[in-house]
């Protein structure tokens, strides 16, 4: 690119940005900004050839006032915050990185479950204020439980694997992969009444989509043990939260562990500061090793649009792609 009038990526502080130097060096103009579509942001977007959304939501109009804009690089592997219609109609590619904190996400997932299940934030509170009371309710093992998974793709044959190495029996559920997969990932195949009603422990691992949104609510919830807790790491939407207050509330199961709300940050708290919950603030993604992956994978994918080559895992299917007019 020597010679060449630089080239500007945007990207929102919520990339972890620390792979700036990889685009620098190539000649890159980069610019960090907060995840905040304002004015100033929609101005600074009228220069900007390449975009890092982070956790931005990039809508149609954003991407309308981007004259230059050839690649929207999300940094994970969800890409629901962006407009894939508005990217397709205006010739801008979406790219993600599969598998980039698969392990980082079925760690945090089993996290959830020690927690819950021994309740283990009721002795953090406990110890430090001094006390070494021992409450009534002590837990118990993971060993011979039911692990139901919904969603066995990356993240999800993870926690099987995990669920095998704790000794637990794991049913899964996912219409969508063939049944060597199930075996593969040390799974047993459930339709997804099944997996719900006999899980001890029920993960979800699916993406957001018309099908997945509400996927748990009032009578999936019904169905659960009572003795069950329900774990969502996957995305805000797919467990209905007004119906999963209500069941906790009736004690239709035991607790669940939430990263991920349909609202982030949860402007209604009654789901995240409900007692029997334990939540996190969409974090089961990030490790060390997830954000130097995320970080530089995103560009990468930059710098290979920014050159007028195809990036690789696109997304979407836009029509006259421009970056094919960058090189
Ligand atoms: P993946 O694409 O590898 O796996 C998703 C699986 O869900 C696939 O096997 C697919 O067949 C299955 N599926 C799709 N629709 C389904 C349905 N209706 N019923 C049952 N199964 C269905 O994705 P992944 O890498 O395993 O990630 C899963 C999700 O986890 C992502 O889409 C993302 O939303 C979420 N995620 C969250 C975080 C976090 O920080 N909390 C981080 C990474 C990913």
């Amino acid at each position: 690119m020597v010679g060449k009038k630089k080239k500007t990526v945007i990207a929102t502080n919520s990339w972890y940005g620390n792979q700036i130097t990889l685009l620098e060096e190539r000649g890159v103009d980069v610019r960090l900004l907060p995840d905040r579509a304002d004015e100033f942001f929609l101005e600074e977007m009228k220069t900007a050839h390449a975009l890092i959304p982070g956790l931005l939501s990039v809508s149609r109009l954003i991407m309308e006032n981007s004259p230059h804009l050839v690649i929207v690089a999300a940094h994970g592997v969800g890409y629901d915050n962006v407009d894939i219609p508005a990217a397709n109609d205006l010739g801008i590619v979406v790219s993600n990185i599969p598998g980039v904190n698969s392990d980082t996400v079925a760690e945090f997932s089993f996290g959830l479950i020690l927690a819950l299940v021994r309740h283990i934030p009721s002795f953090l509170e406990e110890m430090k204020k001094g006390g070494w009371r021992r409450p009534e309710f002590w837990g118990v093992e993971l060993r011979g439980k039911t692990l139901s998974i919904i969603g066995l793709g990356r993240i999800g044959s993870r926690v099987s694997r995990l669920g095998n190495a704790f000794g637990m029996k794991v049913l899964a559920y996912d219409p969508y992969i063939p049944e060597q997969d199930f075996r593969n990932a040390g799974a047993q195949l459930a339709s997804r009444d099944a997996a719900i009603s006999q899980a001890d422990f029920l993960t979800l691992h699916v993406p957001i989509t018309a099908e997945t949104r509400n996927m748990i609510d009032t009578r999936e919830l019904a169905m659960m043990k009572k003795t069950a807790l329900l774990i969502n790491t996957a995305r805000g939407g797919i467990v209905n939260e007004i119906a999963l207050v209500k069941a906790l509330d009736q004690e239709l199961l035991a607790g669940a562990g939430i990263d991920v709300f349909e609202e982030e940050p949860p402007q209604d708290r009654r789901l995240a500061a409900h007692p029997q919950v334990i939540s996190s603030p969409h974090i089961a993604g990030l490790s060390n090793e997830a954000r130097y992956r995320m970080s530089r994978g995103a560009a990468e994918r930059v710098a290979h649009a920014l050159k007028g080559e195809m990036p690789p895992d696109v997304v979407n299917h836009p029509q006259n792609p421009r970056y094919i007019k960058m090189g």
